[in-house]
């Protein structure tokens, strides 16, 4: 959390107070702790604005994962000394026909108009950012920078024109698909179908670049990050990826691509996805279970205590029949193999919360200055730290923004 205005103007009174470690975070050293409170700290794939529209649910108030599930809230971002990140529109994909575009694109809208909602609703303590300068600006205020997302580029309808409509949303970065196929893009899980981005994927590449929007291919095959990195005239950002060298996963990157993303100033933010980290080995019983699970609360909306019910039933599934963990050690692999590879200037974290992400310790967004306790005890500077919370991603959003202006200019268009 950004607190240098807060020392300057009263070092004597704050300097302890600043230090004052949170009730609900993880415990860590008063040095880590300044060192991540005086650094911006973001995530950058948040699936929290799925549960703004559920009924009793509001992210000023705290939960917990063991209660409802939910791993992201303002009290746990205080805790985590998050600043602020990205908030994604997640749609998941469906029919490729006019009647699923439509849908996609009022499912889009309506999620889009939620995260507004939420930051009118909150004004005093969220504001949404639409540039690198405001997150700064945001943060200094003590208040939550919201910046906007989309996963899966399917709310666009197949046409690449309506990027426009959400960046005036206020939409900043797009990944192209998710777990199937779309008009854009191939999915890293799915068969090769465009071998890559389609023309349509490339048309709105450079739609992004345009307008100032990051490209995003997690989720999206080899051969779209390849092209992505080699066509885009901005850095990239693999938003939520971990390392194929440290766990074999289609959706972790390779090493080869994972260099020359960060040769053109991209930046890889590794994943806390337990699935993309640990070897689960299939068990029908507890798919069984799980099936069972979801065809009960199918169909219907949820409440607050329907979720506090299921999230037990789940818990007492997993207990049945346990799934292995991966934990920060594991985490901390994937981040310092692609240091070694890169360096500190093109990689995060994100841990996927509210959208499967977590694991043992790094839970939710209150667990995140953990990391900054074990990158400072391998030697890393408070300079190096700063940027993997959130240096390294904002540089790339300014140069995204940068080159836009400079294009518009040019065209003569303001
Ligand atoms: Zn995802």
């Amino acid at each position: 959390m950004k607190r240098e205005i807060l020392l300057c103007s009263a070092a004597m009174l704050s300097a302890n107070a600043a230090l004052a470690q949170p009730a609900g975070g993880v415990k860590v050293s008063t040095q880590a702790h300044a060192v991540h409170e005086a650094a911006i700290v973001l995530d950058t794939h948040m699936d929290t604005p799925a549960l703004f529209s559920r009924p009793g649910w509001d992210i000023i108030d705290r939960h917990s994962v063991e209660q409802d599930g939910s791993q992201v809230d303002l009290p746990r971002m205080i805790d985590g000394g998050v600043d602020g990140g990205f908030f994604a529109i997640y749609t998941p994909q469906g029919p490729r026909t006019k009647a699923g575009d439509d849908q996609a694109r009022a499912f889009g809208l309506v999620r889009a108009t939620e995260i507004h909602e939420m930051v009118v609703k909150h004004a005093d303590k969220f504001e949404l950012a639409l540039t690198a300068d405001d997150a700064v600006r945001i943060a200094g205020e003590h208040k939550r920078f919201v910046f906007m997302s989309m996963e899966n580029a399917y709310p666009l309808a197949g046409d690449p024109g309506m990027l426009d409509a959400f960046y005036a949303l206020g939409v900043r970065m797009v990944g192209f698909a998710h777990f199937t196929n779309n008009d854009f893009a191939d999915s890293a899980t799915d068969k090769p179908e465009w071998n890559g981005l389609s023309p349509k994927g490339r048309a709105l590449l450079a739609e992004m670049n345009r307008l100032g929007v990051i490209p995003d291919p997690s989720h999206s095959s080899d051969a779209v990050l390849e092209q992505v990195i080699e066509l885009s005239k901005t850095p990239v950002v693999l938003s939520h990826s971990g390392a194929r060298a440290v766990f074999d996963n289609p959706r972790n990157a390779p090493d080869d691509l994972i260099r020359r993303l960060a040769a053109k100033g991209g930046v890889i933010q590794i994943n806390a996805y337990n699935a993309y980290m640990a070897k689960i080995p299939p068990n029908p019983d507890r798919d069984k279970a799980m099936a069972a699970l979801r065809m009960k609360y199918r169909g219907r909306r949820l409440t607050e205590a329907d979720i506090v019910a299921e999230t037990a039933e789940r818990r007492a599934i997993l207990t049945r029949y346990p799934v292995p963990r991966a934990n920060l050690d594991d985490l901390m692999k994937h981040l310092l193999h692609v240091v070694d590879l890169v360096g500190v200037d093109h990689v995060g974290l994100c841990g996927d919360f509210d959208g499967g992400g977590g694991i043992d310790g790094y839970n939710s967004i209150a667990d995140l200055p953990a990391v900054t306790e074990r990158l400072l005890k391998a030697g890393y500077s408070k300079d190096d730290i700063a940027k993997i919370w959130g240096g390294n991603v904002l540089r790339v959003l300014r140069e995204t923004q940068v080159y836009a202006q400079s294009q518009k200019s040019a065209s003569g268009s303001e």
